[in-house]
Order: C-alpha cells, then structure tokens, then sequence
C-alpha cells in the first residue's frame, strides 16, 4: 500500500505529478484544492465560504478543511488502496492533525516529497498558466500572496518531516517526465 504526502508551492508540478503518479500507482489522487473548487463550482455551504480565502491567496481556516479529510481517508477507495494527498497538510496544525487522524483511523504514510523550483520559476509558470487556464487565484497579486503564504505556513512542514527521516527532496525545475521517472524510482 502507498501512501505519499506531496509538498511544493504552488507552480511547482505538485497537482501534474500526484496525478500521473497516482494513476501509474492505481491509487486515489486527493487534491484539496480540486475538492474545494469543485465545492465553489457546485455552490455548496463550504464552497461558498472557501471562495472567499481562495480567491485572495489565503488558506481556509482549518476548522474548514479537517473534517473533509477526515471524511476523505475514510471512504472505501483511500482506506483500500492508499493515497497521494496534495494540498494537504499545508501548515502544522494541519500536519498534527493528520497524524492523530491517522493513528485513530490506523493508517500511516511512507514518504513526504517536496518538489522544488525556484520562485522566480514559480511565478513565470503561474503566470503562462493563467493564459491557458481560468482559475481566478492566478492574478499576479494573488499568486505572489499564494507564495507567501507556502513560505510562511508550509515551508516549515520540511522541517516536521525531516526530523522524522521521511522527507525526500525532488528537483522539480525539470521536464515533466524527467520529474516524473524521479519520482516513480522513489516509490518503486
Ligand atoms: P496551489 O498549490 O496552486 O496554491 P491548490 O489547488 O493546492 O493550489 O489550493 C488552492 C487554494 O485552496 C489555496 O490557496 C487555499 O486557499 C485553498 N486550500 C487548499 N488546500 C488547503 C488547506 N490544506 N488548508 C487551507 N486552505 C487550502
């Protein structure tokens, strides 16, 4: 069974390689941020307030976010087969909840990879994304809060699971599959 936790800011591939990874591994893909704006899609009681925080590069607060993990890691597929968790946990209260979740549900996860590039690669990527895609997070002043936001709140996640000897660090400032074949000889 593999459980993976992804970290990485926001550009860095994170969502691109926690799906191919999670399909080569037959494993659920849990995206926090695909659940919420499918939440703000649907116009749902916490879609409504998420898009407030979304919109302005803030995080939810937790109160927001734990239960839907909660709910998430229980359902049949996540319990069963494993999961890639991307997007969460994003700060380290988020990080200790997780573990007592897991510990109260009997799970555990195998590694933490952190994708990294470099901010000046970020913000180049996010921008050329914006063009292509609508995600109303990705103006140029709410892209540089989202950075600051990862810099401040879940930088410091590496520093939780570095001490727990877990942490794997993967140069993300690559072609797509070079990243990806990385990744792959990390879990295989
Ligand atoms: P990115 O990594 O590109 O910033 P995500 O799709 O992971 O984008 O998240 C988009 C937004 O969803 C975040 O800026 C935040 O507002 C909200 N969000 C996602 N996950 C969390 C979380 N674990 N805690 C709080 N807010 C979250």
């Amino acid at each position: 069974m593999t459980r993976l936790i992804f970290l990485g800011a926001p550009g860095a591939g994170k969502g691109t390689q926690a799906q191919i990874l999670a399909e080569s591994c037959g494993i659920p893909h849990i995206s926090t941020g695909d659940i919420l704006r499918a939440q703000v899609k649907e116009q749902t009681e916490l879609g409504i307030k998420a898009k407030a925080y979304m919109d302005k590069g803030e995080l939810l607060p937790d109160s927001l976010i734990l239960d839907m993990i909660r709910a998430r890691l229980s359902q049949a597929d996540a319990v069963n087969a494993g999961w890639i968790l991307d997007g969460f946990p994003r700060n380290v209260a988020q990080a200790e909840f997780l573990d007592r979740l897991l510990t109260e549900i009997g799970q555990s996860y195998d590694l933490v990879i952190d994708i990294h590039v470099p901010q000046d690669r970020l913000v180049a990527r996010l921008l050329n994304r914006a063009t292509i895609q609508n995600r109303p997070d990705d103006t140029e002043d709410v892209i540089r809060r989202r950075l600051v936001v990862y810099d401040e709140q879940t930088v410091p996640l590496t520093d939780y699971y570095q001490h727990k000897g877990i942490l794997r660090s993967v140069d993300g400032d690559r072609e797509l599959a070079e990243v990806t074949h990385h990744l792959e000889s990390l879990v295989n």
